[in-house]
């Protein structure tokens, strides 16, 4: 996060696609779709610009809004929000995160994370002057051992962040490890904050979120409810409805947590782009089968880049969900003349015009060569991007 001099530096994700463009690679690095949401919704924006939605919503958000956040949450989760009390409309899921952890943490607390993690996590942890308890999630399966996750709490932990499905391995949670983790988080009296920017691009297994308390499947029905007390929920319109750029994110959970989210957030940034507001209701209002196609495309998607990395001899960690697929390229470094999958990262840009971002950016610094050789692949592009860029791959490799 840090440069030499102690000051954060630019993210990996600016600085690959910075790099990309500049040699005019496809940029399969950043995940952002290249192709726009659903054109009703993109309507919806335009007829709101022009029908006078432009100033200021509530600082919690627009009445619509949170009333189609809570109906969606209600509809796939089983939860029932109150859309005045339990729903935070915020500028992206990056505020609502940030938001959430800056209202639970207090400096010198732990915070229990599964590492590789978005690099946002570490970044707030800091802002926080609290400290961050990585779990590893260990090549080639990127699933927790129970006894390191048990160990990870300690009596000064307060808060647990998860990603499911998740970022950047594409794996989805497993029912023995959400299980622990609920149990975990119950037993520290901690706070469970679930960044559920995938949760419709789940394309293998059934398992819903873990907070899903229509889901029998992962955690019992008590429990559950012990979870969902201290459980705040944060997504966005960014994957779900292709809008990365109109920065539209939603924080949820019981109205104690939601106030204090909401009292940091009004500080942050006051009220997200209201028109937008109204056009990503629009979009969660008509969900289906929007959210159906949108996570079998995925599915397809991902198992084109799987099979092309497979045929190059590759180790795969097969994808169930989000839209990444990471593999281990350590048997390519001579051949493109690197040491370390830092180097591959700008190698591959020059050398086969593609854009890729190593796994290691998502560790900590102490941890970061565990990850070495895995490099994540954005497979959320269209299928003619995708198609060109594991063609420049198998013809450079
Ligand atoms: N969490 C994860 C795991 C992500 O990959 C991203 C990036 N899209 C975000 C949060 C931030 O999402 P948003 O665009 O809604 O701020
Ligand atoms: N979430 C996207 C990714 O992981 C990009 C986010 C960003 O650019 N900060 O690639």
């Amino acid at each position: 996060l840090l440069d030499d001099a102690g000051a954060f530096r630019s993210t990996i994700f600016d600085e690959t696609s910075a790099l990309a463009a500049a040699h005019g690679a496809i940029n399969l690095g950043q995940g952002f779709p290249d192709e726009d949401g659903p054109r009703f919704m993109l309507d919806e924006a335009v007829s709101a610009i022009g029908s006078g939605q432009n100033q200021y919503t509530a600082a919690v958000g627009s009445p619509r809004l949170r009333a189609a956040v809570a109906a969606q949450q209600l509809e796939t989760q089983g939860r029932e929000l109150d859309p005045d009390s339990q729903v935070l409309i915020t500028v992206g899921a990056a505020e609502g995160l940030t938001a959430s952890l800056l209202s639970v943490v207090s400096p010198g607390d732990d915070v229990v994370v599964l590492e590789p993690y978005y690099d946002l996590y570490a970044a707030v942890v800091s802002f926080a002057g609290a400290n961050l308890r990585p779990v590893p999630l260990r090549p080639p399966h990127f699933a927790p051992d129970p006894d390191e996750l048990r160990a990870a709490f300690t009596e000064r932990t307060t808060a647990v962040l998860i990603n499911d499905p998740h970022n950047p391995t594409g794996t989805v949670l497993d029912a023995g490890t959400a299980r622990l983790l609920a149990e975990l988080v119950v037993e520290h009296r901690a706070v469970l904050i679930t960044d559920e920017v995938y949760e419709h691009l789940r394309f293998k297994g059934d398992h819903a979120s873990l907070v899903a308390l229509n889901e029998r499947s992962l955690i019992d029905h008590d429990l559950a409810e012990r979870l969902d007390e201290r459980t705040l929920v944060v997504s966005s319109a960014s994957k779900t409805l292709r809008a990365t750029g109109w920065r539209i994110g939603w924080v949820t959970g019981p109205a104690e947590l939601v106030t204090g989210a909401r009292a940091i957030k009004t500080y942050l940034t006051h009220s997200p782009a209201a028109p937008l507001q109204a056009a990503v209701a629009a979009g969660l209002e008509n969900l289906h089968p929007w959210a159906e196609d949108l996570a079998a495309e995925q599915g397809e998607r991902s198992r084109l880049v799987v099979d092309t990395l497979r045929g190059l001899g590759l180790t795969v960690a097969d994808p169930s969900g989000s839209y990444y697929v990471v593999a281990d390229f350590t048997p390519l470094y001579e051949r493109l003349g690197v040491t370390d999958s830092i180097g591959l990262s700008p190698a591959l840009i020059e050398k086969a015009g593609v854009a890729l971002l190593p796994i290691r950016a998502f560790a900590s610094a102490g941890h970061a060569e565990q990850f070495d050789g895995w490099m994540r692949v954005a497979a959320c592009k269209q299928p003619a991007t995708l198609v060109e860029g594991m063609r420049r791959l198998r013809e450079a490799l």
